[in-house]
């Protein structure tokens, strides 16, 4: 998608710092880390958020499995072995600043609430 930052971080128009590449997932550092790891793992095809999900394109399932199967991964390697949070977050509501589906990797300390988003508005 043409104005999306995710899409030009993918296309490498804006610089990051690639950990993991393949034909379906990019995994990236966060720029403004909220845990000492915190990875975030983006499908390369545009999809606006886990609300656009759906039923009917057969390739959704699949990402979404290849996703997390990712995360395990690159959790393992980056010597997360004591525990990680795998967070979504999802429209205005639920904290999402960036329309590109990607699922927050967080580790590296004991995360009590950290990087849960938790918080809400009253
Ligand atoms: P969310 O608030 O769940 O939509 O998460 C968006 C995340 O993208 C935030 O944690 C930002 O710090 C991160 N982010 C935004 N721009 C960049 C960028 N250029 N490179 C790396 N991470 C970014």
């Amino acid at each position: 998608m043409q104005d999306c930052i995710f899409c030009k971080i993918i296309k490498g128009e804006i610089p990051s710092t690639c950990i993991y590449e393949d034909e379906d997932v990019f995994a990236f550092r966060d720029i403004n880390p909220a845990a000492p790891t915190h990875v975030l793992l983006v499908p390369k095809r545009h999809i606006d958020g886990a609300d656009t999900l759906s039923d009917d394109d057969p390739e959704h399932a699949a990402l979404i499995v290849k996703l997390i199967f990712t995360a395990g991964k690159l959790a393992r390697e980056l010597g997360l072995q004591d525990g990680w949070r795998l967070v979504t977050n999802v429209g205005e509501h639920g904290g999402q600043t960036v329309r590109h589906l990607h699922i927050h990797l967080l580790g590296g300390a004991a995360l009590g609430d950290f990087g849960a988003k938790l918080e809400f508005r009253k």
